[in-house]
C-alpha cells in the first residue's frame, strides 16, 4: 500500500485528497483491498469528466491489472483483466480477425471504466452489451460470478461500479469486416432529412455536427469484401491539424464567447469542406488513436423519433440573439441500438446519442453550452452519458429511467455502508455519507 495525497482527473477537473492507494494486479488484491476499506473508489485511466472514480479514503488503480486471460477460439469470446487498455485489448481482438462492433472514439480508457459509465460508438450496443459474464468483487470482498441469464446482468453491465467492481470480463466477439468510408460535408436540412435511409442503407454513420454553421460532417460506411479495391483520398495534409487549430481558435473567444460564431464557420471552411474516401476495419478506419490536448465532455442521447424536434430547438436556441451558449465544433451524433440495462441510456430504445465538447477544459464551468444542452435534452427525456458532465440528480434522472428505483434499491442492498460511494454518486443516489 503507498501512501501519497491528491487524485486528479485526466483533464484536471477533478481532484481529491485521499489517505491510502493500491495498485493491485490480482484478483485477490482487489478484492482485499475492497474487504479492508470503508470507503473505496476504484479508477482506470481517468477520463471521466464526471465526478465519479475517486472521491473516497481508499483509491484503488486498476491500470496494472490488465492482462488477457482466455481467448475461446470456437466461441469468439476474449476474458480479461477490467484494467485492460482498449487499444491492447482491440489490438489482441484484431490479431484473431475479430470485432467489437459498435467501438467508442478513443482508445486509451480501461474496460473496466467503459463498461461502467456505458460508453459506446456507433450503430451496435453499449460495449457492455457484448458482456457475457463477468467476476465482480463486492462490497465484503467476495466474488459473484454474473452470467448473461443471470437477473443481475442487466443491473450489472452499467453499474457505475457502486455494485461492485468488476474483475474479469468475458467479451463476445465477432467476425471482423471492412467498412468503405466516405466523409463529406452536407446541410442540416439534407441529412437530417435522409436519417433514416442513411441509417437502414449504410452499417456505419456518425455525424458530426456543426453548431452555428448549418452544416454537418456526415461519415457514412458499408461493409465490403476485404479485398475490394477503394481509391483512397484522405484530403489535403493540413486537415491533421484541426484539434490544434480548434483549440488555438478557442483560445481567442475566450473573452468573448459569441465570436465562437464565427470561429465555427472557418473551422467550417478550413477542416469540414473535404472529401474523404477509405476503407479498413472499424478500429483502424474509425476510432482516433491520439489527442493531443485534453477536453471536457458532456453527451446527451434520446429517442431517435424525438431527435429531429430535439436538434431544430436546438439549433434555434443556439442561434438566437438571446443566445449565451456558443457551442465549439463538434457536436458528435452517434447512434445506439435498444437494450435491456437498467442504466443504459439506450434502456427500452432506439437511442441518438450527441456529444457536447469544451475544448477548453479549465474555463469549463461557465461554457453555457452544458447548460443549455442539458436543459434541451431533459425537455425531451434525454439520458445523460454516465462518463461525462451533467448536473441531473436524483430527481431528474428517477424520471429518465424507467428502472432506477430498482436500481437503487439493489444498490442499497449490495452496498449497505455505501463504501463504493463518494460525495457526487451519493448525490445522484439521494444518500448521506
Ligand atoms: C477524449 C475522450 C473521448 C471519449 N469518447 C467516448 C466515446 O466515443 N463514447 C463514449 O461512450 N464515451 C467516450 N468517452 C467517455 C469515456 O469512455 C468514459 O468516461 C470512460 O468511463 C473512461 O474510462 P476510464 O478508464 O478513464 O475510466 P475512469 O474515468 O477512470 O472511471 C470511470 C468509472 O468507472 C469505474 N470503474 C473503473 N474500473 C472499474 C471496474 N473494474 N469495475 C467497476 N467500475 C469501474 C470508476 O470507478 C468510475 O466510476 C470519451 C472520453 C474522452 C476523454
Amino acid at each position: 500500500m503507498k501512501k501519497e495525497n491528491t487524485w486528479i482527473s485526466w483533464n484536471e477537473n477533478v481532484k481529491h485528497s485521499f489517505t491510502n492507494s493500491y495498485d493491485v494486479t490480482t484478483e485477490e488484491e482487489f478484492a482485499d483491498a475492497i474487504k479492508n476499506s470503508d470507503s473505496v473508489r476504484f479508477y482506470g485511466s481517468k477520463q471521466s469528466s464526471s465526478d465519479i472514480a475517486a472521491g473516497t479514503d481508499t483509491l484503488i488503480n486498476i491500470k496494472n491489472y490488465n492482462q488477457i486471460i482466455d481467448i475461446d477460439k470456437a466461441s469468439k469470446k476474449i476474458t480479461v483483466q477490467s484494467g485492460i487498455e482498449l487499444k491492447d485489448l482491440l489490438e489482441k481482438i484484431e490479431s484473431l480477425d475479430w470485432c467489437i462492433p459498435c467501438l467508442p472514439d478513443i482508445n486509451t480508457i480501461t474496460l473496466g471504466g467503459a463498461l461502467a459509465t456505458g460508453t459506446h460508438g456507433t450503430n451496435g450496443g453499449l460495449i457492455s452489451s457484448y458482456m457475457t459474464s463477468c467476476r465482480l468483487i463486492k462490497a465484503d470482498g467476495t466474488i459473484q460470478v454474473i452470467n448473461e441469464d443471470d437477473m443481475l446482468m442487466d443491473a450489472v453491465r452499467v453499474s457505475l461500479g457502486v455494485l461492485g467492481a468488476f474483475s474479469t470480463i468475458t467479451l463476445q466477439c465477432e467476425e471482423s469486416y471492412t467498412l468503405h468510408l466516405i466523409e463529406e460535408p452536407e446541410s442540416d436540412a439534407l441529412w437530417t432529412k435522409n436519417l433514416s435511409s442513411y441509417l437502414s442503407n449504410h452499417d456505419f454513420l456518425r455525424i458530426l455536427w456543426l453548431p452555428h454553421t448549418g452544416m454537418g460532417y456526415v461519415i457514412k460506411g458499408k461493409k465490403i469484401p476485404k479485398d475490394q479495391h477503394v481509391e483512397e483520398d484522405l484530403g489535403p495534409a493540413y486537415l491533421k491539424n484541426r484539434r490544434k487549430a480548434s483549440k488555438f481558435l478557442y483560445q481567442l473567444t475566450k473573452t468573448a464567447p459569441w465570436t465562437i460564431y464565427f470561429a465555427n464557420k472557418i473551422l467550417y471552411k478550413r477542416f469540414f469542406k473535404s472529401r474523404k474516401e477509405h476503407k479498413g476495419n472499424l478500429y483502424q478506419a474509425t476510432v482516433t488513436k491520439s489527442r493531443g490536448s485534453t477536453l471536457e465532455l458532456a453527451e446527451w442521447t434520446v429517442d431517435f423519433d424525438k431527435f429531429p424536434s430535439l436538434l431544430k430547438e436546438l439549433s434555434e436556441t443556439i442561434n438566437s440573439f438571446k443566445n449565451k451558449s456558443f457551442i465549439h465544433i463538434p457536436m458528435d451524433v452517434r447512434f445506439v441500438d435498444s437494450d435491456d440495462s437498467w442504466l443504459s441510456n439506450a434502456y427500452k430504445r432506439k437511442t441518438v446519442t450527441m456529444g457536447c465538447v469544451s475544448r477548453d477544459a479549465s474555463s469549463a464551468d461557465s461554457y453555457e453550452a452544458f447548460k443549455t444542452v442539458e436543459n434541451i435534452f431533459l425537455k425531451y427525456g434525454g439520458r445523460p452519458h454516465w462518463g461525462k458532465r451533467f448536473a441531473a440528480k436524483d430527481p431528474e434522472l428517477t424520471k429518465l429511467y424507467p428502472k432506477w428505483n430498482d436500481f437503487k434499491d439493489l444498490r442499497k442492498s449490495m452496498d449497505p455502508t455505501n463504501k463504493f460511494l463518494n460525495k457526487y454518486l451519493a448525490s445522484i443516489f439521494s444518500e448521506k455519507i
